[in-house]
């Protein structure tokens, strides 16, 4: 029956960090740092929970098909902009490639970054160009504005995942300004550093941000993603999309979390501290980063022996040799709780000098 699926599915898909939890375990580490997805180490806000719960109870209900209140709580938390939600960023990409992108199309990526884009718009159909960010990986403007020339749709990371760069906004408004497609602009970091792309909605019809509540706002397992989209875009999304999409109880969980600013900000600024102590004190070349990780650069070691000598040690981290254009010797690290930064700083001091 195998000889019925998709070709485009028979090879990987999303790579996960299983393997190095294995060794942890293997180690005797019963309770290992996880320092791998990116996630808050903290569970989700008081208020966050306390609507969920709510919710729950209507349970045998559908749930509200225009997600009402959540629209109106990123309306209070934002402004006055457009929004659609979906399952994860990851669902809001996947419906935006469908609106989109037809057999064949080509869709340019600003590469090394979240390898998704590339799975979904395959899924689809699509072609991915990619376009290789500079030695320092800032983007090179030119070079992926040309490559947008007769392209209908571009992702750009920024804060990008796994290198943590920040796009200055000029760069970004000229690619808007020169280019005939949409722009995807994955925010799913912004949280975590001083730059806002928000005002260029009001300028720009060919933007949409992408945005999620998985990390700064802890809800990685309910699965709630978003997007800032031109006015005339809405329409056409929510048509592509399957009726009822998010649950109902993890609409309720993001309404509420929307609500505890407090929370947020007390996170990032833990964040901003640990990430100065992971730059200045893991012994190795960081990359500045305007995100919750840092992507370091362990050569001579390859990135996925640094990433088994650390399982060994209790601390798990992801190897970013999957990535393409990347080279193959760095590691992309979250920052935990207290516990988990303390293991890690110890644990690559340890690999470094053994
Ligand atoms: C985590 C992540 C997402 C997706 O997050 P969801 O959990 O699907 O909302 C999107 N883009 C980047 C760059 C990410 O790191």
């Amino acid at each position: 029956m195998r000889q019925l699926i998709r070709q485009i599915f028979k090879s990987e898909g999303y790579v996960f960090a299983t393997k190095a939890a294995d060794i942890s375990k293997k180690a005797g580490y019963l309770k290992p740092a996880r320092l791998a997805s990116n996630e808050n180490p903290s569970a989700p806000s008081k208020k966050a929970l306390k609507q969920a719960e709510e919710a729950l109870y209507s349970g045998n209900r559908y749930p509200d098909e225009s997600g009402r209140a959540l629209k109106d709580a990123l309306v209070s938390y934002h402004g006055d902009y457009r929004f659609v939600t979906g399952v994860g960023m990851d669902g809001v990409i996947e419906n935006v490639i469908r609106t989109i992108v037809e057999c064949g199309d080509k869709v340019v990526v600003s590469t090394p970054t979240f390898s998704f884009y590339r799975l979904a718009v395959e899924a689809q159909g699509g072609v991915v160009e990619n376009i290789k960010r500079r030695d320092d990986f800032s983007v090179d403007t030119d070079e992926f504005i040309k490559a947008c020339k007769g392209a209908k749709l571009a992702f750009l990371c920024s804060p990008n995942n796994p290198t943590g760069t920040v796009t200055p906004v000029p760069d970004i408004e000229k690619i808007l300004s020169s280019i005939d497609g949409i722009l995807f602009l994955d925010n799913a970091y912004i949280d975590f550093c001083d730059t806002d792309y928000r005002l260029l909605m009001k300028n720009h019809d060919n933007l949409i941000i992408g945005m999620t509540m998985s990390k700064a706002f802890a809800l990685a397992g309910m699965r709630v993603g978003y997007a800032f989209v031109p006015e005339w875009y809405e329409p056409y999304y929510i048509r592509a999309q399957t009726p009822f999409n998010l649950n109902c109880v993890s609409m309720a969980a993001a309404t509420g979390a929307l609500l505890d600013g407090e929370y947020v900000s007390d996170y990032v600024s833990e964040v901003s501290e640990w990430r100065e102590r992971f730059i200045n004190e893991s012994g190795y070349p960081v990359c500045q980063s305007g995100a919750n990780f840092v992507m370091i650069d362990v050569s001579p070691m390859t990135g996925d022996e640094a990433v088994e000598k650390l399982a060994g040690l209790g601390v798990i981290v992801r190897s970013c040799v999957s990535f393409p254009m990347l080279g193959d010797s760095y590691i992309r690290v979250s920052i935990g709780e207290p516990w988990e930064n303390e293991m890690f700083l110890k644990a690559v001091k340890e690999i470094k000098n053994p």
